[in-house]
């Protein structure tokens, strides 16, 4: 699960992270409101919408005087942002976090993720923040330190020293050492506390007045793990995630959106990702990643197809049950069903493999659906079939 920016600060001043002073709106009056509720002359308006590069899209205005705020908040409220992570259509903005103008001597890079292959937490840093970092890791990888974590100790104190070091905090200012290092640690207290997947400052700054304070931050929280948070239910925003992703997510379905016209039903992750690379392999382009767990529960399956029709790009579905637990002629009679009962009107290709799959078959070229429902014995046979049957709607 993502938040928002403004709420990420609030759960890591909880762990001692220094924040800039804010406050969110969505009015303009309000937006004016919270600037001289914090004070100061300068004040900085942020887009709050769930990606990144906000500051190259017109999101972030820098604003001297309270008319200035006024003027950003009417700018950027209602505004349709487009920045590289949230695709050409971009995201319209419904609420600002005002906050303190800091005054920035350097801008420093620093995320905490988890290393699938030391199976441990690790801190990525850089002397390069505010800048797009996978540019720094494609072009200058030895710009980027790390420390992995043993999680049964933590993050070591010395491992955050050697990070601010690392980061060359000492040649600005060699008295904002401590208070970096400390901020690593807390940061880390926060990764593991609120079970993250991913911690990101981009920038962490170090201010004229002395101060190591994360100027932007984006959290993401390990979904498994939603249940040891309950108060973490309340800072999810329905309005930046994409529709089919929340109804699939009600029904227990993971599934994901992607740009391609070949809809993907697969039972299991695994597999669902060997359909989508085999599809590719065949020159076709799937239009989601699907996996509907193990079971064949009519209801899932129907609502299963439900979501992979609704987006329009579909022109076929490809349906590929590899039947373990689940057996292959219950899943042929829920995909006979479902034509009856979604309405599908595009060509379906089953491969069908495993237990009773013969049955299986059998239901299936006894459905008198004719071309709509194809069936491949192969995994090749069915993106061969799918790619053909997508291409010839189109
Ligand atoms: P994004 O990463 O989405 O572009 P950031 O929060 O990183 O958004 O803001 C972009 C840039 O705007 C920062 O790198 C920083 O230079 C500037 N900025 C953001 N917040 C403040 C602030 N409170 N005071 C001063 N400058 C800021
Ligand atoms: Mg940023």
């Amino acid at each position: 699960m993502k938040i928002h920016e403004y709420q990420a600060k609030e759960v890591l001043s909880r762990y001692g992270v220094p924040v800039p002073k804010g406050q969110v709106a969505d009015t303009v009056e309000g937006a004016v409101a919270a600037a001289k509720g914090i004070g100061g002359d300068v004040w900085v308006v942020k887009a709050q919408i769930h990606a990144g590069g906000r500051g190259k899209g017109g999101g972030v205005k820098v604003s001297k005087g309270l008319d200035t705020v006024k003027g950003s908040a009417e700018a950027i409220l209602g505004m349709q942002l487009v920045t590289h992570q949230t695709g050409p259509e971009g995201q319209q903005v419904k609420k600002v976090l005002v906050e303190e103008g800091m005054d920035i001597r350097k801008e420093l890079y620093l995320s905490i993720l988890v290393d699938r292959n030391t199976q441990s937490g690790v801190v990525l840093a850089s002397t390069e923040g505010g800048m797009e970092i996978e540019e720094v890791a494609a072009k200058t990888p030895e710009k980027i330190l790390r420390e992995n974590v043993d999680g049964a100790v933590g993050l070591r104190a010395f491992q955050a020293q050697r990070l601010a070091y690392g980061l060359e905090v000492d040649r600005i200012d060699p008295k904002l050492v401590r208070p970096t290092a400390a901020l690593i640690s807390n940061l880390y207290q926060a990764f593991q506390g609120e079970d993250c997947s991913l911690v990101e400052i981009n920038p962490l700054v170090l201010t004229g007045d002395g101060r190591a304070v994360a100027l932007d931050a984006k959290l993401t929280f390990d979904d498994n793990a939603l249940f040891r948070h309950p108060a973490l239910k309340d800072y999810r925003d329905l309005g930046e995630e994409e529709p089919l992703e929340i109804e699939a997510s009600d029904a227990d379905l993971s599934y994901i959106k992607l740009d391609g016209n070949i809809g993907c039903r697969v039972n299991g992750a695994g597999l669902a990702m060997g359909t989508m690379d085999i599809i590719k392999a065949q020159g076709g382009e799937p239009a989601n990643f699907l996996d509907i767990g193990g079971g064949a529960d009519q209801g899932r399956v129907e609502t299963a197809f439900r979501i992979i029709t609704s987006d329009p790009n579909v022109k076929c579905i490809l349906i590929n049950i590899f039947g373990g637990i689940v057996r292959c002629d219950v899943v042929a009679e829920g995909v006979v069903a479902a034509f009856k009962n979604v309405g599908i009107s595009i060509p379906v290709v089953v491969r069908l493999e495993g237990t009773n799959s013969k049955e299986a078959n059998e239901i299936i070229a006894g459905s008198g659906l004719g071309d709509r429902l194809l069936k491949a014995e192969s995994l090749k046979e069915a993106a061969e079939k799918s790619v053909a049957a997508a291409a010839s709607q189109s």
